[in-house]
């Protein structure tokens, strides 16, 4: 299977309407990391082609935002509609270039498109209000308006649905939009592109430049026609694009790392936990912002729940994500793939044990076994860094305050997970983790009519559900004065 086979294929960034190559005609190499082979290539474009992607945005904005709320939403539905008749291909894309199992792939095409058809109708109803005024001849008004062009920078953990995600809302609200996806998952946005072509957006509402990431994100940052920069990625970007965005004070969000904690008490359903444990865990190779990266398990039920989970473990799949039977595919390249090697090293040098995998897969290349560490040490890296890897450190605890407070010394604040049957316990504990997400007797938490988002290191703003509009609108208070005459 090649990519370029693919009707959605397309190896040029999409500017102003127009499928366009870098200046300079220089290209960035695509592969598959499943592979190692090269499977194609893409521009590898820098300022220049930048400022027009952001100028021919800000052309666009006056015709987008002044369409009705139902007109941006008619367009918005049809290309939801063309990536859910694109579902098979698109998938297959994003496994080419990502390595997902495919299944996983076809799940995140369904799970990308719902943030479409959920801002296509909750655009309209972005509601102003009306405040009584202390004086009686006035009234106090409060209007929503687009903020203006979007830049969005996404990562290649989820190269579609972290596109959609911004972009339908700001789209939805009237703002045009300017993707930077990853280097390494530039395919899925270009196809998207290509069906919001096909959908009919206008001209420039939606660009899709790919290339040198700190000059495209420098120019992003520090452009004063972007009045918002959305960004999912590593907290060490996002902190490095927060300062560069306060030159110009634009609006902000951050989807940054993550160090989730996964708690099983003692009253828990364990094994309800277990399948929680490795959908946490081990979804897309453990390559997620919200994966389980610390696993606490209660006395009382600790061998149990270990014994279950290195079973459960057992029975995964590694291989390419095109097979079918596949459940673990590759790590998306060879550093991911020592930073995962260095953490296991580290904490067994620490102490801890090997309950399961512990070393790179038979298969070579970029693949590495499911991993059950038991006895990790507090001092571990793996006990602080995000790992971003198929490996799963599992530690004991006595009591609820004591896990509380483990859970809790985190930079971090994205998601985490509790698994419990008692109800004040999941009172007491859901509002006690400061994170931004809590999973109650779930792995999984993501979705469309929910807020996604973090604090603390985490990030900053929401995505997703009907707080995923603020970010990208602007509150105008009008005061009409003179109304006795
Ligand atoms: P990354 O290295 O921060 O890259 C993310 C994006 O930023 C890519 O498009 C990358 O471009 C771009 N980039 C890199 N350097 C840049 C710079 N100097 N200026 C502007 N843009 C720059 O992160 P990653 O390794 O791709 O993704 C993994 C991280 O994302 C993890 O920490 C994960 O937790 C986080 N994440 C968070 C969420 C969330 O919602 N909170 C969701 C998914 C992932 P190139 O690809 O061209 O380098």
């Amino acid at each position: 299977m090649k990519i370029t086979d693919f009707k959605l294929y397309r190896d040029k960034c999409f500017i102003n309407g127009q499928w366009i190559n870098a200046d300079s005609s220089e290209i960035i190499s695509v592969n598959n990391p499943a592979t190692l082979e090269e499977i194609g290539t893409v521009p590898k474009c820098g300022k220049n082609e930048t400022k027009l992607a952001i100028e021919a945005a800000n052309k666009s904005w006056p015709e987008w935002r002044a369409k009705s709320a139902k007109d941006r939403s008619v367009i918005l539905k049809k290309w939801y509609e063309l990536i859910i008749d694109n579902k098979e291909e698109l998938a297959q894309m994003m496994t080419l270039e990502q390595g997902k199992p495919i299944n996983e792939s076809r799940g995140e095409i369904v799970y990308g498109a719902s943030f479409i058809e959920w801002f296509a109708e909750e655009a309209k109803r972005i509601y102003g209000d009306t405040i009584p005024d202390p004086l009686t001849d006035r009234r106090i008004l409060v209007i929503k308006q687009p903020v203006g062009v979007v830049a969005s920078i996404t990562p290649w953990n989820f190269p579609n649905a972290m596109i959609t995600r911004k972009c339908a809302p700001a789209l939805a609200v009237g703002c045009p939009v300017v993707i930077k996806p990853a280097s390494q998952t530039p395919y899925s946005a270009l196809a998207l592109a290509a069906l919001a072509e096909e959908a009919g957006f206008p001209k420039g509402t939606l660009n899709v430049i790919t290339g040198k990431a700190s000059e495209i994100g420098d120019e992003l940052a520090s452009n004063s026609l972007v009045r918002k920069l959305s960004f999912t990625g590593s907290t060490e970007i996002g902190k490095i694009l927060l300062q560069k965005c306060a030159g110009t004070v634009k609006k902000v969000s951050m989807e940054l790392g993550g160090h989730a904690p996964f708690i099983v008490f003692d009253d828990a359903n364990i094994d309800d936990a277990v399948i929680g444990a490795i959908q946490s865990k081990f979804r897309n190779t453990g390559q997620t912002c919200v994966c389980a990266n610390r696993i606490y398990a209660q006395d009382g039920i600790y061998d149990e729940f270990c014994q279950k989970f290195v079973q459960a473990t057992s029975e995964l799949k590694v291989g390419d994500g095109l097979n079918e039977e596949t459940t673990s595919g590759p790590m998306i390249d060879e550093y991911s793939l020592e930073k995962v090697e260095e953490h296991v090293q580290d904490a067994i040098q620490l102490g801890a044990k090997i309950a399961i995998g512990g070393s790179k897969h038979s298969l070579g290349m970029n693949f590495y076994q499911p991993t059950i560490l038991t006895d990790v040490t507090p001092e571990a890296k793996i006990t602080s860094e995000e790992t971003f890897g198929p490996v799963a450190p599992v530690y004991r605890f006595k009591d609820e305050n004591e896990v509380i407070s483990l859970a809790n010394n985190s930079p971090f604040g994205l998601a985490s997970y509790f698994y419990s049957r008692d109800i004040g316990r999941i009172w007491r504990v859901s509002e006690a983790l400061e994170y931004g997400m809590v999973g109650v007797n779930t792995g999984l938490t993501s979705k469309a009519e929910a807020p996604f988002g973090g604090i603390k290191e985490s990030g900053l703003g929401r995505e997703g559900s009907k707080y995923g509009v603020d970010d990208f609108l602007e509150v105008k208070y009008v005061n009409m004065c003179g109304l006795d005459k």
